[in-house]
């Protein structure tokens, strides 16, 4: 089964649900950018000081912060690990790329989760987290289409990519998440 893996796909198509199912049935390391600039938030960090204002309005924090936290969790594993949230934009991809070669590693499988805009808006509605209000919402598409969506494109070219169809219950996404890793 392929282990080193990346979570594309819009905010609300269930990347962090996805990733974390997958990361325990299969001990792999489970990297979530959002959750770990959260956490830095929560803790009062300068990191975190850093970050909560532009996560509050839904942009991107920068590319050098975002390297940084992957690179020291990557550094330090052996073994399988699933990317949720990074990278997300080409940059980040770029540097992603040299990162990996530097350890002798490589992406063998980037997963896109593909959910419409109707259903993505009201399921983030639903969640409640400090940025789901529909103003940042809204705003978090936009930098989806604009920054992130330019890697389908990327990854594709790189034969990377398998689409997945995020809707239905989590059980059957995360079947058709697994059918991709096996073949
Ligand atoms: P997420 O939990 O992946 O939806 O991320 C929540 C917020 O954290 C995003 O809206 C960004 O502000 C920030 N963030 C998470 N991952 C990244 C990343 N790879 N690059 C820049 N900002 C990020």
């Amino acid at each position: 089964m392929k282990q080193r893996l990346l979570f594309l796909g819009p905010p609300g198509a269930g990347k962090g649900t996805q990733a974390a199912l997958l990361a325990e049935r299969h001990q792999l390391l489970h990297l979530s950018t959002g959750d770990l600039l959260r956490a830095e938030v929560k803790a009062g960090t300068p990191l975190g000081l850093e970050a909560e204002a532009v996560m509050a309005r839904g942009e991107l924090v920068s590319d050098e912060l975002v390297l940084a936290i992957v690179r020291s969790r990557l550094e330090k594993h052996q073994g399988g690990w699933l990317l949720d949230g990074f990278p997300r934009n080409l940059a980040q991809a770029e540097a992603l790329e040299a990162l990996l070669a530097d350890l002798d590693q490589r992406i063998e499988q980037v997963v896109l989760l593909e959910l419409e805009d109707g259903v993505l808006i009201q399921r983030l509605l639903s969640r409640g987290r400090a940025d789901d209000n529909e103003e940042v919402i809204r705003n978090r598409l936009v930098v989806y289409q604009e920054q992130t969506a330019p890697l389908i494109d990327h990854y594709r070219q790189l034969g990377l990519l398998r689409r997945v169809e995020a809707s239905g219950t989590v059980e059957e996404i995360s079947a058709r998440i697994v059918t991709g890793l096996v073949d």
